[in-house]
């Protein structure tokens, strides 16, 4: 895995974004998650990912890969701590991961409603994925470090927020700072992940990044082309300091090896990091730049400036901007008393908000309500206010 820079959103996701996320808070139907399947979305996650998977690299063959959630839409998976008991002490984290991880997945991991629904179309949260990747490993599975915070749906909050989160998020951190790659046997085949960082532990397991035969081929596969490449006698020649390293054949080698039409980026950017170490190339003044790179681009602007809108809660404001022309009653009403609940508003307010005609609004939404036990409008004739009751 590598850093991915996804790039600009495209414009298609912006608009699915306002209309969907708007309906789903309207309509409260949160469970409705059309519209980010865009081919638009789909070839720019494909190409900024140079065409491999975003988690486990293997390369995208068809137009029909799943875009995929780094916070599940629906029914977010976490780590059943409590059922797993207390942390151990730092350092022997890794061997109680082993043995209780088994233990989380037989007992199931703990499903969260309220999580990550309102991501659905959010262009930080998405990557393109192999199915293998996507529905049998990842899944819905997200976990947060225990005691962690979570980015709560009531202020739609974004990623990454103050999330302590389990899994590798390849567009905000330097996969290779959290896995690398060894040879697991003596002959040197059999290439497997191994952790460095706790993210890289549990990515590796959820991912089931050493269990699955067609990785572990095309791994080794690669690994032994790189190496068949290697002049290995040279290479200790001038390690032992008898001859210099030859810097057009590393140039050469960096070249072939690390050829992004090649894909599995990462994973050969580790082949050579385990035979060239950075004490080695320390020695032998040799550079091993990484592949991929974090984005630095500003996030665009999601829509139009609207001035009376700011101090709204964000649930409130994709209310407001998704009524457009509808102008249902019972919509209506319900969104003019929310607007009214923190505090009272006049009708030029309610007016100004909703980019309708005072008087339209007077006539037809501003009578108090007294429908069953539905919260109503008062108006405060003195300040000629609306309060919500
Ligand atoms: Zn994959």
């Amino acid at each position: 895995v590598i850093t991915i820079d996804r790039g600009a959103e495209p414009d298609e996701l912006v608009r699915a974004r306002s209309q969907q996320l708007a309906s789903a808070l309207i309509s409260g139907r949160p469970d409705d998650f059309q519209g980010y399947n865009l081919d638009s979305v789909r070839k720019q996650l494909a190409a900024q990912q140079g065409y491999g998977c975003a988690y486990c690299e293997s390369d995208i063959e068809g137009a029909s890969y799943p875009i995929e959630h780094l916070r599940p839409k629906a029914v977010a998976e976490d780590v059943n701590w409590i059922q797993l008991g207390p942390l151990p002490q730092a350092g022997t984290f890794f061997q109680w991961f082993d043995q209780n991880l088994e233990e989380a997945t037989k007992n199931g991991w703990l499903p969260d409603r309220d999580r990550y629904w309102w991501l659905a179309w959010t262009w930080e949260n998405l990557f393109l994925a192999c199915p293998t990747c996507n529905n049998f490993f990842k899944k819905n599975r997200f976990p947060l470090r225990n005691g962690s915070s979570k980015l709560g749906s009531a202020q739609l909050d974004q990623p990454p927020g103050n999330e302590d989160i389990l899994l590798i998020d390849p567009s905000q951190t330097d996969p290779l700072d959290h896995i690398s790659f060894a040879p697991s046997r003596s002959d040197r085949t059999g290439w497997g992940a191994v952790a460095r960082t706790d993210q890289g532990h549990w990515t590796i397991a959820v991912l089931g990044l050493n269990k699955r035969q067609g990785l572990q081929t095309k791994r080794d596969a690669i690994a032994k082309d790189i190496e068949d490449g290697l002049d290995f006698i040279a290479v200790n020649n001038a390690i032992q300091g008898a001859t210099p390293v030859d810097a057009d054949k590393w140039s050469a080698l960096l070249r072939r090896a690390l050829n992004p039409g090649l894909g599995f980026l990462g994973f050969r950017w580790n082949v050579l990091n385990y035979w060239f170490n950075a004490q080695v190339r320390r020695e032998l003044n040799l550079n091993l730049p990484r592949p991929g790179r974090l984005s630095t681009a500003a996030p665009k602007p999601v829509w139009d400036a609207r001035p009376e809108l700011v101090g709204l809660p964000p649930a409130l404001e994709y209310r407001v901007r998704a009524l457009g022309d509808r102008a249902e009653q019972t919509t209506m009403q319900a969104l003019l008393v929310d607007l009214c609940r923190p505090g009272s508003r006049s009708a030029d307010d309610l007016a100004q908000i909703l980019r309708r005609d005072e008087a339209y609004l007077r006539n037809n939404f501003l009578t108090p309500m007294s429908t069953g036990n539905a919260p109503t409008l008062d108006l405060d004739p003195t300040s000629a206010t609306y309060r919500a009751r």
